[in-house]
């Protein structure tokens, strides 16, 4: 059997459109980015989400701060963009210098433009049940298995990995739609027992490979998060031997990546609505 490829790009660019059409109709949509430093791969992914804004409408700020920045004076920079009525979404960017607090800066965030969906207070309404802002990986995760109509209530569900930027909230998305969840991470025993569970299964570990096809449950629906570069290139954390045994799988590259910055873009109008009711409910 050969699975069905679940294209996150064609989804992606999807996605956006959507995007595109709700700023066209709320209008003046801005999101911020700070970036701390200069480490190469945050400015291209910096890059990578300024370029995704502007093209579906959305106005970016991009604060670049020097890697020797005070604690204090980021904080001040945050809450800046916390109080700037123009400004719907803002993110920092990880992985920060050692000498600031990384924990901190997030909660300085005004959750409500917590579009990363970090903040302690997004993570906790996510964990209620009763998610506004969630982390964009696992909702493009979910807005896949949806478009592919891959039935999660009821279904086994496997998430190797437990951050809490990818596995956790993952596994309470699944949980919420109904799906049977058990979390693999490094301490798992017999992870190949684990994942021969799964009806539905997402790698986010960050091992090139680490799931080998004979792992795979026939009929699966295999999500790989994984971006690991090899000198082959940039690998997944599932082997693409998988495809013959799954039903539906995700490429990389070309699969969960794409969706990554199509569901922030969707977060950031997400959450200018939502503030925008807020504000318009306000009494005087
Ligand atoms: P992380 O390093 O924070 O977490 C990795 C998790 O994998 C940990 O919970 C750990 O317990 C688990 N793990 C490690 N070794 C294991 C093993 N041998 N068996 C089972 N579990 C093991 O990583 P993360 O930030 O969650 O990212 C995971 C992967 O997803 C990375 O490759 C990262 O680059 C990728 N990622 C991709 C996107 C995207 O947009 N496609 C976004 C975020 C992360």
């Amino acid at each position: 059997m050969a699975a069905t490829i679940m294209d996150g790009k064609a989804l992606a660019a999807k996605v956006k459109e959507e995007v595109a059409r709700d700023v066209a109709e709320l209008g003046g949509i801005g999101l911020a980015t700070v970036l701390v430093g200069d480490d190469p791969a945050s400015h291209i992914y910096i890059r990578l989400k300024h370029e995704a804004a502007e093209a579906v409408g959305i106005r970016s700020d991009d604060r670049r701060l020097p890697a020797d920045i005070s604690q204090e004076e980021l904080l001040e920079v945050v809450e800046e963009l916390n109080a700037d009525d123009s400004i719907d979404g803002v993110l920092v960017q990880s992985p920060m210098p050692d000498h600031l607090d990384e924990e901190l800066t997030v909660e300085t965030l005004d959750p409500a433009k917590d579009v990363d969906g970090f903040h302690p207070r997004n993570a906790g309404a996510l964990y209620l049940g009763e998610p506004l802002l969630v982390p964009a990986t696992p909702l493009g995760v979910m807005r896949m298995l949806e478009e592919y109509e891959v039935e999660l209530s009821g279904a086994r569900a496997v998430v190797i990995g437990r951050s809490n930027i990818v596995g956790k909230p993952m596994a309470h998305l699944l949980l919420q739609a109904n799906a049977t969840v058990t979390v693999a991470h490094s301490r798992t025993r017999d992870l190949a027992a684990v994942v021969n569970e799964a009806d539905i299964l997402v790698a986010a570990v960050g091992v090139a490979h680490l799931v080998t096809a004979d792992m795979i449950k026939t009929g699966a629906a295999v999500v790989d998060v994984g971006m690991n570069r090899t000198e082959a290139g940039l690998v997944g954390d599932v082997d693409p031997g998988a495809a013959d045994r799954a039903a539906f799988i995700t490429p990389v590259p070309g699969g969960v990546g794409p969706m990554t910055i199509a569901m922030l873009l969707a977060n950031t109008v997400k959450a200018a609505r939502a503030r925008r009711a807020r504000l318009a409910n306000r009494p005087d």
